[in-house]
C-alpha cells in the first residue's frame, strides 16, 4: 500500500515572513511563505504526522487532513512541538489518548514542558499516551501498519531523531549523521533533509553540508527543508541538479 507523505512546513525556527514582516532574501510568492517544518503521512486509513508545530492547525487545515491517529516526534524544540496543545479536539474524535512516539529524551521533555497532556491537572483530561521508541517500531490500525526505523542524528548539543518510513526519510533538523547511522541512509526513494543557510551553523546543515550527505548516499530525490530566509525557493532551485528540490508547504508525494 503507497504511502502519500506531505510537508506541512518546511521553514526554519520563525518560519517565513517572520512575525515582524522580515523576509530576508525571499521574493513574494506563496513557495516562500514557510511554516514550522512538520509533516504527514497518509497510509490507508492511517494518519500520522510528524511534529506539531506551532502552525499545526493552520498547517491541518490547509491540507484537509481531519484524522489522525498518532504523533512521531523528532526532538523538543518548541518550533516542533508548541502546536501540540491543538491535538485535543482528535483526542476527542478518537475516544482514547493520542499515542505519541519519540526516544527516552525527547519524551521526557515533553513531559515536562507540556505536562498538561500527560497527567490530569485542574480537572482536564490527559490527551496523550507516550511511547520510547526503539531502533524500529510500527505503528496499525485496523489492517494498515507503518513500519518505522529511528535513529540518533545530532541537532547542535541535543540528539533529534531521523525516521525512515518506507524508503523516505525524514531528518528535518541536523547537523551530522555518524559513519554507522549513514547506513539507514542508502537506497532511498526520497531523503528529506535539513538545509538551514548558505552559511554554517552549529545545530543544522548548511547547503554544502546538505548537498554532501545526499551525495554520499544518493536517494533517488532529496528534499531540502527547514529553510532559512537567505534560501528563495527559485534561487535555490535553480542552483540544483533536478533530483534535488526544495521543499515548499505542500509539497506532497506518494511512495
Ligand atoms: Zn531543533
Amino acid at each position: 500500500m503507497k504511502i502519500k507523505f506531505t510537508i506541512l512546513g518546511c521553514g526554519s525556527s520563525l518560519g517565513s515572513p517572520w512575525i515582524t514582516s522580515y523576509r530576508g532574501n525571499l521574493k513574494k510568492s506563496p513557495k516562500n511563505v514557510r511554516t514550522r517544518c512538520c509533516a504527514h503521512i497518509q497510509k490507508g486509513n492511517l494518519s500520522v504526522c510528524i511534529d506539531t508545530s506551532p502552525d499545526i492547525k493552520y498547517q491541518f487545515l490547509k491540507n484537509k487532513i481531519k484524522n489522525l491517529d498518532s504523533i512521531i516526534y523528532t526532538h523538543e524544540h518548541a518550533d516542533q512541538t508548541a502546536g501540540i496543545f491543538e491535538m485535543r479536539p482528535f483526542y476527542w474524535k478518537n475516544k482514547s489518548k493520542i499515542p505519541i512516539y519519540g526516544s527516552r529524551r525527547t519524551i521526557q521533555a515533553l513531559k515536562k514542558s507540556y505536562r498538561f497532556c500527560f497527567i490530569e491537572v485542574q480537572g482536564y483530561q490527559p490527551i496523550m499516551k507516550a511511547n520510547i521508541i526503539n531502533k524500529s517500531f510500527s505503528i496499525k490500525k485496523n489492517k494498515v501498519k507503518l513500519s518505522v526505523k529511528a535513529f540518533q542524528v545530532n541537532h547542535g548539543s541535543i540528539k533529534s531523531t531521523g525516521y525512515i518510513i518506507d524508503k523516505i526519510a525524514y531528518l528535518s533538523d541536523c547537523n551530522n549523521v555518524s559513519l554507522k547511522n549513514i547506513k539507514y541512509l542508502k537506497n532511498l526513494n526520497y531523503l528529506i533533509l535539513d538545509c538551514l543557510k548558505i552559511d554554517q551553523h552549529p545545530s543544522h546543515f548548511n547547503l554544502d553540508e546538505a548537498l554532501n550527505l545526499i551525495n554520499i548516499t544518493k536517494p533517488k530525490k532529496a528534499v531540502l527543508t527547514n529553510l532559512h530566509t537567505d534560501l528563495d525557493y527559485f534561487n535555490l532551485k535553480k542552483k540544483l541538479p533536478k533530483n534535488i528540490i526544495p521543499a515548499y508547504d505542500g509539497l506532497s508525494f506518494s511512495c
